[in-house]
């Protein structure tokens, strides 16, 4: 796949301004390794708004389902969260890997509290993980001429000036999941 001519240091920066621009808070003091809505207050209507603003700047569509329900859509149901709505072992350890070690991440969570464990560098993962699926020819005029950005996040053609297409964030974690079920086998399979 094409290299993003878009930089780890801008998604980062706009992952910032994005967070801070919604919660009215300095972007120049905000962690990126602690969790969003503990560190900063945030609510379920303000990811929205924040996630809009990413999509909006890079040209993405992020995720839109929780990733434990794209679990249970892909492997089964019960295989992530329990009768009472709290999460398995396996979906523990699935979380760990998409949202880093932290304390309270584990089994017998309440499955509502899992985007209470978000922080600033999950997006700007979830964001560069879809820039990084470049396309190897242009969907408009089919060059291979490659790709460049002229404001720094948005992709285009550098042939035509279309605007680069990408799979959105849905996508991505499902492929994310089946990848990691076939390299650890997490998941009991049915
Ligand atoms: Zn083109």
């Amino acid at each position: 796949m094409p290299t993003s001519p878009v930089t780890r240091e801008r998604i980062e920066q706009e992952v910032r301004q994005a967070l801070a621009a919604t919660l009215r808070k300095d972007a120049a003091t905000i962690d990126l390794d602690k969790p969003i809505v503990k560190a900063l207050g945030a609510t379920s209507i303000d990811f929205l708004d924040i996630n809009f603003r990413l999509e909006s700047t890079f040209g993405v569509q992020l995720a839109t389902q929780l990733l434990l329900d794209l679990v249970e859509e892909e492997l089964g149901e019960g295989v992530a969260i329990d009768r009472d709505g709290r999460i398995t072992e396996p979906a523990a350890e699935l979380l760990r890997m998409y949202l880093g070690e932290q304390p309270g991440l584990k089994a017998g969570l309440d499955a509502d509290e899992v985007p209470s464990f978000v922080t600033p560098m999950v997006l700007v993962k979830s964001v560069g993980g879809i820039l990084d699926h470049l396309p190897e020819a242009c969907g408009a005029c089919s060059s291979t001429d490659g790709w460049k950005t002229d404001d720094g996040c948005k992709v285009v053609c550098a042939s035509c000036g279309a605007a680069a297409t990408y799979p959105d964030g849905d996508e991505l974690s499902k492929s994310w999941i089946h990848q990691v079920q076939a390299e650890k086998g997490l998941f009991p399979v049915s």
